[in-house]
């Protein structure tokens, strides 16, 4: 079996694997308590999240722990939505189809129930989100803008700091998510000029269920769960000591091994986008052809059934998906490509193949050999020619 769906999750970093063992049998204090088990645990989240905030080039206390990259959107999403409409009666919040559901849905809540009004910012034919679409939709009510560094579904790396510019000149905050991009990109929240940044630990070869949000400071945020006083009062909730250990291990590992794992993948993502192109009748390629992650190829084949494509690869030995790994099983097509203004006899038959550290190009000649023959009898099989 060969693994190409390294943007639906990663597997664990043995480097990451054995700086987290310790923290679940003989460091188990609870960072809260006073006594030495608990300052233990608590020097490990602290050292923790002083190098996440060296690699964000921000200050520790701007480091927030969650429970997972969804979680780091919510709280970005909602805790400042529920804070500027508190503080300063703002209602409106800013942010794109494109999104990932932990922002989208989050957004449509927030509509639906809290009172707010969302404007689904426009996007070009490769799913970016230009600066001058935002300036043209900012408002004085505006209370957030959210929009991701790189897309999921079709890899497209989104032009921040110039959305940033933009927002900081009209004096609104910006998220961004940064869940998928932060296994390749620079997450130097200075640089990209963001106020808010979710982190997600299984994207990049950290363990499951623990993510992280930037929150510049000042920014207004009013905490989701209540309870204890941990992470500053913003997220209540005994800290999770081994998975924050793991998350920063692999943030570093990450940050330390970026340019070589991007210069290993890209020729490889690149061959393989080429010769998809080349040997596969009408495909056309989804997300920007530059401007994108470097493990990261995404297709439409038209008239073929796209789960129905995965299948075939599943059972000839390939894992790859088809669009976001949250809609498995479900046959309408991806907003996401639709959104992109593809049709929908295309955006049904779409193909999400990324690419990771285990991926070797012997995996990539045998995944480029079966494809073309599993596209067709899926074409086949889906009744049109
Ligand atoms: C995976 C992902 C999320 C959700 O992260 P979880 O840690 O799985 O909750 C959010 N946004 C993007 C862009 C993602 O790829």
């Amino acid at each position: 079996m060969i693994y190409l769906d390294y943007a639906a999750t990663t597997p664990l970093d043995s480097r990451v694997f054995d700086a987290m063992l310790p923290y679940f049998t003989e460091t188990f204090g609870n960072p809260s308590s006073t006594h030495r088990y608990g300052q233990k645990a608590e020097a490990a989240v602290e050292t923790a999240r002083e190098t996440i905030a060296g690699i964000l080039n921000c200050r520790p206390d701007e480091v927030i722990f969650t429970s997972c990259g969804s979680e780091s959107d919510n709280l970005a999403l909602r805790g400042v939505a529920l804070a500027q409409r508190k503080q300063h009666g703002l209602r409106r919040i800013l942010t794109a189809r494109t999104e990932h559901h932990a922002v989208s849905k989050t957004a449509e809540r927030l509509q639906a129930e809290d009172g707010f009004q969302v404007e689904w910012l426009a996007v070009d034919e490769f799913g970016r989100v230009l600066p001058e679409a935002v300036e043209q939709a900012l408002s004085p009510d505006t209370a957030l803008v959210s929009v991701m560094y790189s897309n999921n579904e079709v890899g497209t790396v989104n032009p921040i700091p110039a959305i940033a510019e933009v927002c900081r000149r009209r004096g609104v905050l910006l998220h961004t998510d940064a869940v998928q991009a932060a296994a390749y990109l620079p997450v130097d929240v200075q640089a990209l000029g963001v106020d808010l940044l979710s982190l997600g630990a299984h994207k990049f070869y950290g363990p499951k269920g623990i993510g992280a949000l930037y929150v510049r400071k000042g920014t207004p945020l009013q905490s989701l769960l209540t309870g204890g006083k941990q992470e500053f009062g913003l997220r209540a909730g005994t800290h999770n000591v081994p998975l924050i250990v793991g998350l920063a291990e692999a943030l570093r590992l990450a940050d330390l091994e970026r340019e070589e794992r991007t210069a290993r993948l890209k020729p490889l993502r690149d061959h393989i986008i080429g010769a998809v192109l080349e040997h596969i009748p009408n495909a056309r390629l989804t997300g920007h052809p530059i401007e994108r992650v470097p493990n990261h190829a995404s297709f439409v084949f038209k008239d073929v059934d796209g789960n129905l494509l995965v299948n075939l690869l599943d059972a000839a030995g390939f894992a790859c998906s088809s669009g976001s790994a949250c809609k498995t099983g479900n046959p309408e097509p991806s907003e996401v490509l639709l959104s992109l203004g593809f049709p929908r006899e295309w955006a049904l038959g779409s193909l999400r193949v990324t690419l990771g550290l285990g991926t070797t190009p012997e995996d990539v000649e045998a995944f480029l050999s079966a494809l073309p023959g599993l596209v067709q009898k899926a074409r086949d099989l889906s009744g049109v020619k």
